[in-house]
């Protein structure tokens, strides 16, 4: 029997006490359909993650890449809005699995879109968030993919660890804002991507300038080159800079992410991401060994 639409929950809170979790080491792979799993991570809230997630996947689909990006911020889950999919909610096929929303050539599952209202709070214990993420990874039918995107909440917590034992992820992105607030909290997040083994693609640094309309002079209000020095110390690709953009924002308030929509600076600009992300995974770099002179070994 066909679920109803919306109102059931989409997890029932101890209804998985099955699950048991993998390690990071040896990863499950809870995604068998997808050829490569790349994740969009960030030390803190706000940096862009979700934007720089969100506008890589679309350029990915834009090469003809058979694309799905699942929203694992399930506190906060933006993807649907940045896509114009709010209106959204959840279907069931006939074989009881969810059905991805779409839209801009990619295929979209969110926690978002599966409460009653776009704007229901999410206040769920992390067992529950991770349960709810097994779901959104196995009981959807994602057909087969090129590339399976994931933006994950911001932090080092419970879901970024299980996802990284729970998947072989492919390449982390990691997106972080130039100031030291922010790069402090990456750094621990890539040392957390590093002792779990993922492979990095690399950093890439959001709001890094503002060009001013008219005189054209470049400003930067968070300061100069934290990413990419962070990378440096980091032993990983900096993947480059994108502006402090009102069009970005624009874009990504309205549900018409630049990528697809933007001019042709901005297009280019996520195609060339995505062309690195893209080479990252099709030739993976070995998890970074340490470069912290104390962990070295003599
Ligand atoms: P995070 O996922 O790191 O929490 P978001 O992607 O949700 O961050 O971005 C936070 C806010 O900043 C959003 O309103 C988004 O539109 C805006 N934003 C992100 N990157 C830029 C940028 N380069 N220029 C202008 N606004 C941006």
């Amino acid at each position: 029997m066909k679920r109803s639409v919306s109102r059931e929950p989409l997890v029932a809170i101890g209804a998985r006490p099955d699950l048991a979790f993998g390690h990071t080491a040896a990863p499950r792979n809870r995604a068998p359909y997808a050829r490569h799993v790349v994740v969009f991570t960030s030390g803190k809230g706000g940096v862009g993650k979700s934007t720089v997630a969100v506008n890589v996947a679309v350029a990915l689909a834009r090469r003809g890449l058979a694309v799905g990006l699942l929203d694992a911020d399930v506190h906060g889950p933006s993807v649907p809005r940045m896509l114009g999919l709010l209106g959204e909610r959840v279907r069931w096929d006939e074989r009881d699995r969810m059905v991805p929303a779409e839209n801009f050539g990619l295929k979209v599952m969110s926690v978002g879109l599966t409460t009653p209202e776009h704007d229901t709070p999410l206040v769920w214990r992390s067992s529950v968030a991770v349960s709810a993420l097994v779901q959104l990874l196995e009981d959807v039918a994602w057909g087969p993919l090129d590339v399976l995107a994931i933006d994950l909440p911001p932090g080092t917590g419970d879901v970024q660890l299980t996802l990284a034992q729970e998947l072989p992820i492919a390449a982390a992105v990691v997106v972080t804002t130039p100031q030291p607030v922010a790069t402090d909290d990456v750094r621990r997040a890539l040392r957390m991507l590093r002792e779990s083994r993922v492979p990095v693609a690399g950093v890439i640094e959001n709001m890094s300038y503002f060009v001013a309309p008219g005189t054209g002079a470049v400003h930067r209000p968070f300061g100069e080159g934290g990413g990419r020095a962070l990378a440096a110390e980091c032993g990983v690709p900096f993947l480059g800079e994108l502006p402090l953009d009102a069009a970005i924002r624009e874009g990504s308030d309205e549900g018409r992410p630049i990528a697809a929509m933007g001019d042709a600076s901005h297009q280019t600009r996520f195609a060339a991401l995505a062309a690195d992300v893209l080479a990252a995974v099709q030739s993976p770099l070995p998890p970074e060994r340490p470069r912290d002179a104390r962990e070295v070994s003599p």
